[in-house]
């Protein structure tokens, strides 16, 4: 039976895991990590990194199509499906791999298993009904993620109804396709199979879709999402599901009517729930929130001595940038570095990668209304933006909104082209509490989209140039 002895251990090894044992290690900690399936966790593997590679075929696809209005030809555009999936799969690999040296690079020993607090410090590995591995740690981190919420009636099978995972690897295109929630994944999916030809509905409980974002931003995009030929229906519940060969018929409900809707394939994206079942919780005396989340203050700290929780088991918004940053600070505050600042979660950009992208950070108008701010709203649109009509994607908005009194950026809403790009030039500006002055002062370069954060904070200051 071995036994081994470590500073810190880290128990999963996604964006938030992996990044805490690096810099674990570099502080000089002679750090474990314990990965049950695959370095890099669901972003790298089924998440952020494969969705972005299929995304990237469906644009270049888009672009094919119009390239008449570029004045280009090209007579037969045509995808393989197969191809685009393998791609994806590859890029996921490559990227797994790259984990994987750095780990090695910066001598974090890695444990491949499934782990379990055992209490005291002390965790078991597992794997495969082998001997089990037992260390010891005096600090230990929970990363263990998140999985995707399984609504009762809406269970995925993996064959007619699909979770993300089943989206990412699929035999065919379907060539119907239900999308049951329209948060970021949802809407990257529906975008996805929607360029290669699937007759796309997309199906909100909520009244606007991303309903997280800003409404203005949000129906902008959905306008633009129905011009391509996506369906939304909002404010309606999927009450049931019956499986037949081959498809599904989904029963839409709205405000006491129902709505019957047969397709070839269903993807379910209502949410993730975090990771915290059999992981011997309980044994080391971790408590959960109201949410089941693990419960932490803001450096990571659970309710037990020496345990640390970061990433999607921590809480929302569960997003790879928001474990990486708090996988961070967790390991510098156990290392007793001077300085060490909490979470913010204001500051944390969201972004969804559908045709257009839509892109935040910060609070929405509502949201600022609603703490009582008086505001100045900027609203500059992209057919006003040299570069984006010379790209040939006038269609875009970017929405700033400032503290009146105080000139201070509360939220910044982006939709458009490459505006998961243009965000992050708001989020620099929000974490050093940049006014509209500052901005207003900045020099943009010339043509650029980058150019429409410009004009829409002039705008908010009543002094638009372009429109
Ligand atoms: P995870 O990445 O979930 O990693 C946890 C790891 O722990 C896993 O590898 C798991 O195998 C391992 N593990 C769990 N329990 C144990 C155990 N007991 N023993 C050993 N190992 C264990 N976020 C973005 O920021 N941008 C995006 O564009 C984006 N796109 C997404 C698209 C999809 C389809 C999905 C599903 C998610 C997407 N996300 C995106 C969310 C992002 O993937 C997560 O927020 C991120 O992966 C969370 O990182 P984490 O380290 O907390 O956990």
């Amino acid at each position: 039976m071995a036994k081994a002895e470590f500073d810190i251990i880290v128990l999963g090894a996604g964006p938030g895991g992996y990044v805490g044992a690096i810099r674990a290690a570099q502080l000089g900690f002679r750090t474990a990590l314990i990965e049950a399936n695959h370095l890099g966790g669901v972003c790298l593997n089924w998440g952020c990194i494969p969705t972005k590679a299929m995304l990237r075929s469906a644009e270049i696809y888009r672009q094919f199509k119009h390239a008449e209005s570029y004045g280009l030809s090209s007579s037969q555009v045509e995808f393989d499906l197969q191809k685009i999936v393998a791609r994806s799969r590859n890029i996921a690999k490559q990227l797994s791999s790259g984990v994987a040296h750095l780990l090695k690079k910066n001598k974090v020993t890695v444990f491949d298993g499934y782990g379990r607090l055992l209490g005291g410090g002390k965790l078991s590995v597992e794997k495969n009904g082998r001997e089990p591995l037992f260390l010891s740690g005096k600090h230990i981190l929970l990363a263990t993620g998140s999985r995707p919420r399984i609504s009762p009636g809406l269970e995925p099978d993996g064959n007619l109804v699909w979770t993300s995972k089943e989206a990412l690897v699929p035999k065919s295109l379907p060539p119907s396709l239900l999308v049951i929630g329209s948060g970021a994944i949802g809407i990257e999916f529906a975008s996805f199979y929607n360029a290669f030809g699937s007759k796309v509905t997309v199906v909100e409980i909520m009244d606007q879709i991303l309903p997280t974002e800003d409404r203005e931003i949000a129906e902008f995009a959905q306008k633009e999402m129905e011009k391509q030929g996506i369906r939304f229906l909002l404010g309606t519940k999927v009450g049931n599901l019956r499986r037949d060969e081959g498809t599904v018929e989904a029963t839409c409900e709205k405000a006491g009517k129902s709505e019957s809707i047969t397709v070839s394939r269903v993807i379910s994206a209502v949410g993730v729930v975090p990771n915290v079942e059999d992981i011997g919780l309980e044994a080391a005396g971790v408590l959960l929130d109201a949410r089941g989340f693990i419960q932490t203050n803001a450096h990571g700290r659970t309710t037990a001595e020496g345990i640390f929780a970061i990433g999607d088991v921590s809480g929302g918004p569960c997003l790879a940038h928001k474990a990486s940053h708090e996988a961070i600070l967790c390991v510098e505050t156990i290392a007793g570095l001077q300085g060490v600042h909490a979470l913010d979660k204001t500051l944390i950009p969201s972004c969804t990668y559908s045709h257009p992208q839509v892109a935040s950070v910060g609070l929405t108008e509502v949201m600022a209304k609603e703490a009582g701010n008086q505001i100045n709203v900027g609203r500059f649109p992209a057919r006003g933006n040299g570069k984006a009509i010379a790209m040939g994607e006038p269609e875009g908005l970017v929405k700033t909104i400032f503290d009146a009194r105080t000139g201070e950026l509360l939220g910044a809403h982006l939709v458009g082209a490459e505006v998961t790009e243009l965000i992050q030039g708001f989020a620099i500006a929000k974490n050093l509490e940049t006014t509209e002055v500052d901005l207003i002062r900045t020099i943009f370069p010339h043509p650029t989209l980058s150019e429409m954060i410009h004009e829409s904070v002039l705008g908010a200051c009543g002094r638009a140039i372009h429109v």
